[in-house]
């Protein structure tokens, strides 16, 4: 897969919720070979000390355009965050593996945490786009972080929320929407695809290893290169006989079978 560092200005870089903002740059060669899962590493130019890039999912492509659904977390995210119409940011992509989407999920389930759900959305469109029935469930701490809702109705998901104080939709955390769902029962062949916060992901592996249904999780882990030199972002997964061996987030990843990851380390 061809990765392309692109000079680029920002076209867009609007609030979307409270603390999260979703930017859009034309990188015209990763628009056209990004696929649902993989990621862009950003160079943040706006003032001095910010060495290392930043990684963040692509969110959605049109012919030319990629877009990014970013959280401020940090300094890094929160400069991000204050650069306007114009400035020039440097986009490396796209980078890591992909969802696996040829396992015929019927349906297939999206379970976002927070700012998680900007991982899920390229994959929804692709899922959508081939004829998949697809439940969207999303999570957040309260309505005014509540993300990408209309985005996933517009090609069709079909989204439950919930709400760690109850704002909007179910009181409680997204995972009881994702055991409500598959405590049902009515489900043919689910597959669950995943993406939050590392908390979240633990409850929704061991849930859905209870359930026996298949999910792939994207891992967010700190990132250095994102080349898969300096090892900053492994982690632990199991291999054959219940070795453990630490795998990058960057290139082995950001994928996995959540069957595969030691949640417990
Ligand atoms: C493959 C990949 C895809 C990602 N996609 C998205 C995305 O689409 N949207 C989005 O909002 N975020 C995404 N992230 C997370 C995002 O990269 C980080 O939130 C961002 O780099 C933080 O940068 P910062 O300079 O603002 O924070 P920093 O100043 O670097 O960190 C501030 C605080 O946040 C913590 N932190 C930093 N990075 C992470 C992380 N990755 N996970 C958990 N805690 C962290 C640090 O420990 C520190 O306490 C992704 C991460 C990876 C690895």
């Amino acid at each position: 897969m061809n990765t392309y560092d692109i000079n680029t200005t920002i076209l867009s870089n609007e609030e979307v919720a409270e603390d999260h903002y979703l930017l859009r740059c034309e990188c015209y060669e990763i628009a056209k070979r990004a696929q649902p899962g993989q990621f862009a590493h950003v160079l943040i130019t706006n003032g001095a000390g910010l060495l290392l890039r930043r990684p963040f999912t692509i969110y959605t492509v049109d012919d030319s355009h990629i877009t990014m659904l970013y959280q401020i977390i940090g300094e890094g995210t929160q400069r991000l965050s204050e650069m306007p119409i114009g400035a020039s940011v440097q986009v490396l992509g796209p980078l890591g593996n992909t969802f696996d989407i040829d396992c015929n999920p019927n349906p297939a389930i999206l379970v976002g945490g927070g700012a998680g759900i900007a991982s899920l959305m390229l994959l929804a469109a692709s899922l959508r786009t081939q004829g998949t029935e697809t439940l969207g469930l999303v999570g957040a701490q309260h309505r005014k972080r509540l993300l990408s809702v209309d985005d996933l109705e517009t090609i069709g998901v079909t989204v439950h929320i919930a709400t760690d104080d109850g704002s909007i939709g179910q009181h409680g955390f997204v995972t009881d929407l994702l055991t409500d769902l598959l405590s049902n029962n009515d489900l043919n062949r689910p597959i669950v695809y995943a993406c939050g916060p590392h908390g979240m992901l633990t409850a929704v592996s061991k849930i859905t290893s209870e359930f026996e249904v298949p999910t792939q999780v994207a891992m967010e882990n700190r990132m250095g290169c994102a080349m898969g030199v300096c090892l900053g972002c492994v982690c632990p997964v199991r291999i054959g006989d219940n070795r453990i061996e630490y795998q990058r987030v960057c290139t082995e990843g950001p994928v996995f079978n959540a069957t595969e990851i030691a949640w417990e380390i």
